[in-house]
């Protein structure tokens, strides 16, 4: 069973990529890995730009999402 969440990818710093759990009440990304302080959309919006540079952002993303699912699942 396969479930896309649209918001997993506030999860994920947009600059260095690494996983940064919040909660949906969590305005700002706050990276604890790079210091990358930004308005959680705004590194959602950065973040999809990015993996999707290059090739189809729609299966990018949905791999990205997948596999948190997958994180968060087990
Ligand atoms: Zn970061």
């Amino acid at each position: 069973m396969i479930e896309v969440d649209p918001r997993g990818t506030s999860q994920h710093c947009s600059n260095c990529l690494n996983r940064v759990p919040k909660e949906l009440s969590d305005r700002w990304h706050c990276c604890y890995h790079c210091g990358l302080i930004l308005d959680r959309d705004l590194n959602s919006a950065e973040l999809i730009k990015k993996v999707g540079l290059g090739a189809s952002p729609t299966q990018k993303r949905s791999t990205l999402l997948r596999r948190e699912a997958v994180e968060t699942r087990f």
